[in-house]
């Protein structure tokens, strides 16, 4: 159980929506990447977004993560309006993301990399975090962090520890994948490992919302099977998950809905079933190049 569906657990929220988004938009000169996209995702969910190339589902989920700034809309985590186009707002509310084209720090470790996810969750190591925003006060928050760093208080070490054992939880979610790689360079892992290692670090936060932007892409057969088996894991610990792909099978698998997106807009959605049988769905894949027959894309 997620941290997040833990503390709505207590205060009896456990059935406000994860996310809900509401009117998004968002152009590129005259391109409309996002357009009027309205959406919610339940405690649990499992949610894709599938749809031919440039139908906005990197963007989606750029602007979900902070990362764009949308020109219209509302982002509601647990019914908390989110500060629009800040990745740290949007952290702080328990959202975390892989990238589509994959992003780890080349020179730091596996761990290290893994260790990055956990900073958003620490506190005690991060006294006056509250005040990092403020440009005027960033300086002393940097300086407690100095201080404990060069004389770590017993709650430091403790919480070290306790984040030792949370990135060894999240390297173990991949077999022996990176637990024996966990203290080599990031530049020496395989493609697929790099995509493994970032999903650790998303996950290394226990975000309340986990976006991933198709973390198969680049990925042989067998590597997608063994992806798909840890997702399928993951849904059943109950994470929150909105995902972006284009390999159907995994789609197909693990969603308990699929959201369609063509040209920036939702034009279906539903169950994988019923969504990939959509004569809409079929259209906007098929339709402008007319090579005829059903939705079975792997780009
Ligand atoms: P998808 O992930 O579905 O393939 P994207 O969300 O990446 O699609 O892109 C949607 C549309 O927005 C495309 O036409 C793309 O070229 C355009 N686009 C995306 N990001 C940018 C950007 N940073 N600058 C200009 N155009 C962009
Ligand atoms: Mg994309």
């Amino acid at each position: 159980m997620s941290r997040s569906t833990r503390d709505n657990a207590a205060v009896g929220l456990d059935t406000q929506p994860v996310l809900t988004v509401t009117g998004l938009r968002r152009a590129f000169g005259g391109v409309r990447a996002v357009d009027r996209v309205e959406f919610s995702i339940t405690p649990g969910e499992f949610v894709s977004i599938i749809g031919p190339n440039g139908s906005g589902k990197s963007t989606t989920v750029n602007l979900i993560s902070g990362v764009l700034k949308p020109d219209a809309g509302t982002i509601l985590v647990h019914g908390r309006r989110i500060r629009l186009g800040n990745p740290e707002a949007a952290a702080a509310a328990g959202i975390a993301r892989t990238f589509q084209n994959g992003r780890v720090f080349g020179d730091m470790t596996v761990r290290e990399n893994v260790d990055v996810g956990l900073q958003t969750t620490l506190r005690a190591s991060r006294p006056l975090r509250s005040v990092a925003n403020i440009p005027v006060l960033k300086w002393m928050s940097l300086l407690a962090e100095l201080g404990v760093a060069l004389a770590p208080t017993p709650a430091v070490r403790a919480e070290r520890r306790a984040s030792q054992t949370r990135i060894d939880a999240q390297l173990a979610r991949f077999d022996d994948r990176l637990i024996p790689r966990a203290d080599n360079p990031a530049y020496t892992l395989s493609y697929a490992n790099r995509r493994r290692t970032e999903i650790a670090r998303a996950l290394a936060s226990e975000p309340g919302l986990l976006l991933l932007d198709e973390p198969a892409a680049g990925m042989n057969q067998t590597e997608t099977a063994e992806i798909g088996r840890q997702l399928a894991e993951l849904k059943a610990q109950g994470q929150t998950v909105l995902l972006v792909e284009h390999k159907m099978d995994l789609v197909h698998d693990l969603s308990d809905r699929v959201l369609v997106l063509d040209e920036g807009r939702i034009i279906a959605a539903g169950t994988p079933d019923e969504v990939l049988d959509d004569p809409r769905v079929i259209e906007a894949y098929l339709g402008r190049s007319r090579a005829g027959g059903k939705v079975a894309v792997d780009a």
